[in-house]
Order: C-alpha cells, then structure tokens, then sequence
C-alpha cells in the first residue's frame, strides 16, 4: 500500500514510524492479524504475540513522547490503544474466529443444539450450590474446548458450513459460561 508520512511527506507505507523522519503515523484500519503482521489463523502463537506486544507497547510508551509534537503523542497513543484491542482480539481464540468470520452469514439455529443451550440454561436456574456450578461450568469448558477445536481443523480445511455451524454453537457456550461465572461469583 501507498502513504505518505503526514510530517515529511516521504513514502511510509504501511510502517508504523517514518523512515525519513522517525515520526510515529497514525493507525491504518487493520484487522488484528494483519496489524500484529501474523497469519490469519483462530489459534495464535502466543509466545509470538506477547513478545510482539511488549515491543510495540515500549515502542509506544507516553513517557518516550513527553517532548513530542501534540501530533505525534497523539498518534503514538492511537497506535498503542490500536495494539491493545487487536491484543485483546488475539488472545482470544472465540475472538480470533469472530474477526476471521467477519461479515460472513450465520447458519439458522440447528434443533438439537438449541435444546442443549435451553438444558444447559434450565441447569443454571436449577442449581443453587456453588460446587455444583462450579461442575457445571467445568464440564461447559470442555464442551467449548470440543467445539473450538472442531472449528479450527474446519477452518483449516475450509470446510465453511462446518466451521460457521460450529462457530455459532461456540458463541452459544461463551455466552453459557458467562451466564455461569456470573452466577457463581453472585454466590461467592
Ligand atoms: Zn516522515
């Protein structure tokens, strides 16, 4: 992509500091993956990512930009808060499917998993004693575990129907497992 710097004038790019001028751009519309620069992938390396993450944040620090330009301390902290939302994005493996699937159209409700979601929902109301869940959410982790791991290999293989279907069924337990920590922590 073409841009010029907005200090210099010189070509930069998609690069995060001028070459010419050394000073900080403003953020490009990234997705996550692209403004990391790592594949577009729903299972991140998080080694990766972290040691990515704390050179941008050092990068970035306000404390490097305390006798800026108000420019460039303003786009040294969008660029940092930009970081720090696809960050937020890539650590999250339900998150990282939600921006791959971006736009794409969902399947309508298939039966069978809306009476597991309703069961699941009827089994919350019903408890009352922390262990119990506590058991439950255990056992709903490791469904999502299941069902991420199904949409990882449909992703990988392209298998789009599998992999939307199932995709739907995740946001389903996300939203269960909320619902239960929610409960839980009420009860704590
Ligand atoms: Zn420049």
């Amino acid at each position: 992509m073409s841009r010029t710097c907005w200090s210099c004038d010189e070509e930069v790019g998609a690069s995060l500091v001028c070459n010419a001028c050394h000073k900080v751009q403003p953020p490009l519309d990234l997705n996550p993956f692209d403004r990391f620069e790592i594949p577009s992938h729903p299972s991140v390396d998080q080694g990766n990512l972290r040691k990515k993450y704390l050179e941008m944040q050092a990068a970035l620090h306000p404390d490097r930009f305390v006798s800026k330009t108000k420019e460039e301390q303003l786009y040294a902290h969008q660029q940092s808060e930009a970081f720090n939302n696809a960050f937020v994005v890539l650590r999250d493996p339900t998150k990282c499917l939600e921006s791959l699937l971006k736009g794409e159209k969902l399947p309508p409700d298939d039966p069978e998993t809306l009476m597991e979601v309703m069961d699941l929902y009827d089994q919350i109301d019903s408890l009352s004693d922390k262990d119990d869940l506590c058991a439950l959410e255990q056992k709903t982790s490791e469904k999502r575990a299941l069902v991420l791991g199904i949409c990882i290999k449909a992703f990988e293989e392209t298998n789009k129907k599998i992999l939307l279907q199932d995709f739907k069924k995740l946001q389903f337990f996300e939203k269960i497992l909320i619902t239960l920590k929610e409960k839980i922590h009420r009860l704590s």
